[in-house]
């Protein structure tokens, strides 16, 4: 007989560790998106995951739709992937200095990545790296100072990107960050995601200022929110238009939506891509990359530099060439398709059923659900969703062992792993879920 999934809320021993945590953490937890500071409750402390399920400190098995916010496409201990990277241990964890794996990974990751064709990529240590690291290379190509993001666009934590930042900084409120000087984000411009007048005005008024546009092409960090019909198209011709740098932020996009990410999806190929999250496997691995020109800015090549210690060190490459050749060898993206428009069609019914004003968007095997009506195009839209309601659900939810991402503007991910006995389960508690939303 199956195993049961129960009651996910933190227990004692959860809550013993969040109290001895918060005395040595701040809040606890190592990334502030961990914390459930606004869903209520605490968070369960975890001990290990197989496949779609996570275990508790407390003896709960809950279906896990967070995946480690992205990597786990493949379902939480992939045996092709682990193995691979016990291999890789057995040899040493860090030698700073040049591998045959770099080598093997930078040839599979250019090949399967459109912009990356015929390019040069950099391996980094995260989503963050790749960005910020991307953004200096376009300035330094373009000589230009000015970079441009979208309002409620996430890509790290880097300090000139940390304005209207979307998700983590959402969640608790904060606009911006403190300790981020005025002058450092003096060049950093928003615009309004899926606004393609602000966007023609933006480049018609400062377009030969701008040194890089840096976008999430399916914005997912103000919950999912894909681009409208011609909206990446018209960017794309605008940027090459005025010189700017065209950035896809592809860290939680790229290999979920497809293999080759959401620029293959959409048919649109930027200068610069910047990978995290499954490219490295569960392991702390981002690449940034693209047009050889601009690439061969970097040092010791060129001028613009950039470093890491442990940059494409073993572990990480094992992951990822094993994650990637997995997805090589055996595409899952129909499979990923039909479960995702699963669950994510059955949420809405569900909904529906109980009355309770719910809208969304999903791409592939990624998805939010919004609890207003309408559409949400962009991040004011996404704002006008009853966060109370998203609150009540998150603990419903958690409460019958299903864990979702404690904010109304993160994504739900799915994994090869969520097969349809675990779509079913996730939509009976739904059901219940829902009822108790449209009860309060
Ligand atoms: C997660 C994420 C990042 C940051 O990656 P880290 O590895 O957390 O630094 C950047 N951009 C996007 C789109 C992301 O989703």
């Amino acid at each position: 007989m199956a195993e049961q999934t129960y009651d996910g809320r933190a227990g004692d021993r959860s809550r013993q560790l969040l109290a001895r945590a918060s005395r040595l953490i701040p809040g606890g937890v190592n990334s502030p998106v961990r914390a459930f500071a606004s869903v209520g409750g605490d968070p369960p402390f975890i001990t290990k995951a197989q496949g779609a399920y996570l275990y508790t400190e407390d003896g709960a098995k809950l279906i896990d739709y967070v995946g480690s916010w992205g990597p786990a496409l493949l379902g939480h201990n992939n045996p092709e992937i682990v193995e691979a990277v016990i291999a890789a241990a057995r040899n040493g964890l860090s030698f700073g200095a040049a591998t045959s794996g770099e080598v093997e990974f930078a040839e599979l990751v250019t090949s399967m990545v459109p912009s990356l064709r015929g390019g040069m990529i950099r391996m980094v240590n995260s989503g963050t790296e790749a960005t910020m690291s991307a953004l200096r290379v376009a300035r330094g190509f373009t000589g230009r100072a000015k970079i441009v993001k979208m309002d409620g666009g996430y890509h790290g934590h880097a300090d000139i990107l940390l304005v209207a930042a979307g998700s983590g900084a959402a969640t608790l409120g904060i606009p911006g960050s403190a300790g981020v000087p005025d002058s450092v984000v003096a060049d950093t411009l928003l615009l309004p995601f899926n606004d393609l007048e602000a966007l023609e005005a933006m480049c018609k008024a400062q377009g030969d200022e701008i040194a890089a546009i840096i976008v999430e092409p399916i914005a997912g960090n103000m919950g999912c929110v894909p681009p409208d019909d011609g909206y990446l198209q018209r960017m794309r011709a605008l940027t090459e238009k005025h010189g700017i740098v065209l950035i896809f932020d592809e860290v939680m996009t790229g290999f979920r939506v497809a293999k080759g990410g959401a620029q293959e999806r959409y048919g649109v190929t930027p200068d610069l891509t910047c990978l995290g999250k499954i490219v490295g496997g569960g392991m702390p691995v981002g690449v940034y990359g693209g047009r050889r020109d601009i690439m061969e800015t970097i040092a010791p090549v060129g001028p613009v530099y950039q470093a890491g210690t442990l940059s494409g060190n073993p572990l990480g490459v094992a992951a990822g060439m094993a994650t990637l050749r997995i997805l090589e060898r055996d595409p899952p993206y129909e499979a990923l398709e039909v479960q995702a428009a699963k669950l994510f069609d059955g949420l809405a019914a569900r909904a529906a059923q109980a009355k309770v004003a719910f809208t969304g968007n999903r791409v592939g095997a990624m998805f939010t659900g919004f609890f207003r009506d309408g559409e949400v195009h962009n991040y004011d839209d996404a704002k006008g969703s009853d966060t109370e309601r998203f609150g009540r659900f998150h603990r419903e939810m958690l409460a019958r062992g299903i864990y979702l991402a404690p904010s109304q503007f993160e994504v739900t991910f799915v994994s090869t792993a969520h097969d349809d006995a675990i779509i079913e389960t996730t939509l009976a508690a739904a059901e219940e879920a829902f009822a108790a939303v449209a009860a309060n």
